[in-house]
């Protein structure tokens, strides 16, 4: 189960840099098809040739979808580690991301022992 697998295997605080890397570089990618969707626009006139008008027009849907998609994926990444990181401290001793993961949702502080849930399963 994702995101278990990869928090078990990297720790909290090095899965949570990754997931905030990983959701900007979609952010970023949302963004550069927002200037390819630009620069097209610019070139589209009704002056060019049919398979040139064509071309643009594919190019433009394209990075639509694209930057779409990137957002969405941004979107979801955010608000995955941002839940995540707001169950990542331990409310008997207040650590923050000194958890271990105790299969297959519990989260057991190194510090004090506690334990909580980390993910709601079902
Ligand atoms: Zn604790």
């Amino acid at each position: 189960m994702e995101p278990a697998d990869s928090i078990g295997r990297l720790g909290f605080a090095r899965w949570y840099e990754r997931r905030l890397i990983e959701g900007h570089a979609w952010f970023v990618s949302g963004f550069l098809c927002l200037i390819a969707i630009a620069a097209c626009m610019e070139e589209l006139n009704l002056r060019g040739s049919l398979p040139r008008l064509l071309g643009y027009a594919v190019l433009v849907i394209a990075a639509l979808a694209i930057g779409i998609y990137a957002i969405r994926r941004y979107g979801q990444i955010l608000s995955e580690a941002e839940s995540l990181g707001e169950r990542a401290t331990c409310r008997s001793c207040g650590a923050y991301a000194r958890f271990r993961l105790v299969p297959p949702a519990q989260a057991h502080c190194r510090r004090c022992g506690n334990e909580w849930t980390l993910f709601e399963t079902g």
